[in-house]
């Protein structure tokens, strides 16, 4: 989330052991053009969590020191508030970006991702980074490649605005980032 002119396509290649990871209900393998990605290994119904971001909170200063790595891969949690989610080998390390209606999880409260639609198993799972990034200075590039593509992930104020509705409305948006629209007066827009 935090590379900077990277392509998605490198952005996102772990560590080649990891193809064949598995945790419960979830496998870590190959994407395609996308490199390594996160699948579902079993059927979820829709509203169910997926899993939950795990890992030590960082400041925004501590996420940069790290540098850029393989798979580097912070969620953003509050203002300045990141959970480092590769530090310790979670599933959520190997999740892939997918821009708007192309992504099939969205996110509850701050760290729960959730099924937006029945996935089935065997499906990639990806949700829409901007859905936990609000005043993050970095971008990424992204080549996803679907007829949504913002080609920068950014923020969730660079979403457009049927996009931001859609999200919303399903309950998909991290919880600090309504925070923030509510304060700036700009959620009645929605
Ligand atoms: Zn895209």
């Amino acid at each position: 989330m935090l590379q900077k002119e990277q392509p998605l396509a490198d952005g996102i290649l772990a560590p080649l052991d990891a193809q064949e990871r598995r945790w419960s209900g979830l496998r870590a393998g190959r994407a395609g053009k996308l490199g390594i990605g996160l699948f579902a290994a079993r059927d979820y119904s829709q509203g169910e969590t997926v899993l939950v971001f795990r890992g030590p909170v960082l400041s925004l200063k501590e996420t940069l020191a790290l540098g850029r790595r393989f798979s580097y891969y912070p969620v953003q949690i509050g203002p300045g508030q990141y959970v480092d989610v590769t530090a310790e080998g979670e599933p959520a390390t190997f999740l892939n970006h997918g821009c708007g209606r192309n992504s099939n999880c969205g996110i509850r409260g701050l760290t729960e991702l959730w099924a937006l639609r029945e996935i089935k198993a065997g499906e990639q799972l990806l949700f829409d980074y901007a859905l936990t990034s609000e005043g993050d200075p970095e971008q990424m590039i992204c080549r996803c490649g679907s007829k949504d593509c913002r080609r920068v992930v950014g923020n969730f104020s660079d979403m457009d605005t049927k996009t931001k509705r859609y999200f919303l409305r399903l309950g998909a948006v991290s919880e600090f980032v309504v925070v923030i629209l509510k304060k700036a007066g700009k959620l009645r827009k929605y």
